[in-house]
């Protein structure tokens, strides 16, 4: 049985008629850039998160970089996030010419340690209560903001991590981008810190037909600011306030996301089918995810551990099963980020979980026969 990592054809046929509808009123509109389709979308979305205020963007990567930008966090700053994340997450601290500071993970979720957290503020760090200012004491440069990764689908642990920031005057932008839709005891992702910063690349659980992002906040200070942003800093059609960008998300992509807003929900639920299956048939032959007892995780990838990774993922390749690593080299590892003097070992469970994690099919669409047909070619493999 072939069983592919991820199936957006299948996903395409299942809502053909409504997303060919929603592309061709676009089409017919003549309007592309800017809209109603656009507007609309973002007010959905944002409700949907939770909050009042929703800002289309061209990517996840321009969302983390205008969230952070309406943060007010400076060139020069540090900026505290983890090490196991897609690049994207270290990229756009970057972009706005701040310095990413990684702190290790935890073990179960793999998503930032609150408890690390505490400590690098409480004894890396001095606060100048004159300033309201946080200063890393070894590098003498301040800190302005933390961006917990909602890794895989689940949250981080978003009430100690708020409460800290909240106590240093911390900005926290959740990087939300493999998180629609998942929750913390009970509140959505999106809605936990200041700002979020959605992506809506295809493969992601609300995936739009090419590059797409969002930022939601229920601040309308920083709503303000990042739609401005994102629209070249314009107040008015030829009044620019401020050196902007164009990270516009466009009208065919809002239409087409507002079709998939509304399958969401069920998504979520079949992936969550799905690894409820994976748990069954897996637990016990490989390490399978931890969902936290706050964490409603909506799976956009199913990762389980093994020490066997490479063997197990050339067996599984084998028998027509497609895997993925997320991710096999760490961002402090990364050659971009070798300026930074991070060196290995620096991070022993995110480096260690990076040689073991193997991300299986995942994706509404899958059916059980081929979960079942991926779980129970794990276990011919490891038994
Ligand atoms: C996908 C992703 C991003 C970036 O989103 P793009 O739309 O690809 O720019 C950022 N952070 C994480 C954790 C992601 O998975």
């Amino acid at each position: 049985m072939k069983v592919p990592f991820l199936d957006l054809k299948s996903q395409y046929q299942s809502i053909r008629q409504e997303v060919e509808q929603a592309i061709a009123s676009v089409l017919e509109s003549g309007q592309f850039v800017g809209g109603e389709e656009l507007r609309r979308f973002e007010a959905e979305f944002a409700a949907y998160c939770g909050v009042r205020y929703g800002i289309g963007t061209s990517s996840g990567t321009t969302a983390l970089h205008v969230a952070l930008l309406a943060c007010e966090v400076q060139p020069g700053d540090e900026v505290l996030t983890v090490p196991n994340s897609f690049i994207a997450t270290a990229e756009a601290i970057s972009h706005v010419g701040a310095v990413p500071v990684f702190l290790e993970v935890d073990t179960e979720s793999y998503t930032l340690d609150p408890n690390r957290l505490e400590d690098f503020l409480r004894k890396g760090c001095r606060y100048v209560p004159r300033f309201r200012r946080l200063i890393n004491k070894t590098s003498g440069r301040p800190v302005s903001a933390v961006v917990p990764v909602h890794l895989y689908g689940q949250p981080a642990d978003m009430q100690p991590i708020v409460e800290l920031a909240r106590h240093y005057n911390l900005a926290v932008v959740e990087d939300a981008a493999q998180a629609h839709g998942a929750s913390y005891y009970g509140q959505r992702v999106g809605s936990l810190g200041d700002m979020a910063a959605f992506s809506f690349y295809p493969g992601k659980n609300l995936g739009a037909y090419g590059d797409g992002g969002a930022v939601v906040t229920d601040s309308p200070d920083l709503a303000e600011r990042a739609r401005r942003l994102v629209d070249h800093g314009r107040e008015s059609k030829y009044c620019h306030q401020e050196i902007g960008y164009n990270y516009r998300l466009d009208n065919l992509q809002a239409a087409i996301l507002r079709v998939k807003l509304r399958h969401l929900d069920a998504w979520n639920d079949g992936r969550r089918q799905h690894a409820a299956r994976y748990d069954e048939l897996l637990q016990g032959v490989v390490a399978i995810p931890v969902v936290k007892k706050y964490a409603r995780h909506v799976y956009h990838l199913y990762v389980i551990r093994t020490e066997r990774r490479e063997e197990l993922r050339e067996y599984l390749q084998s028998q027509d099963v497609a895997t993925g690593i997320h991710y096999p080299l760490p961002l402090h590892l990364q050659p971009a980020y070798r300026f930074l003097g991070y060196r290995a070992g620096d991070f022993p469970i995110t480096e260690k979980y990076a040689t073991q994690v193997l991300s299986l099919p995942m994706c509404a669409e899958l059916s059980q026969e081929q979960v079942e047909w991926v779980a129970e070619t794990i276990r011919r493999f490891v038994v």
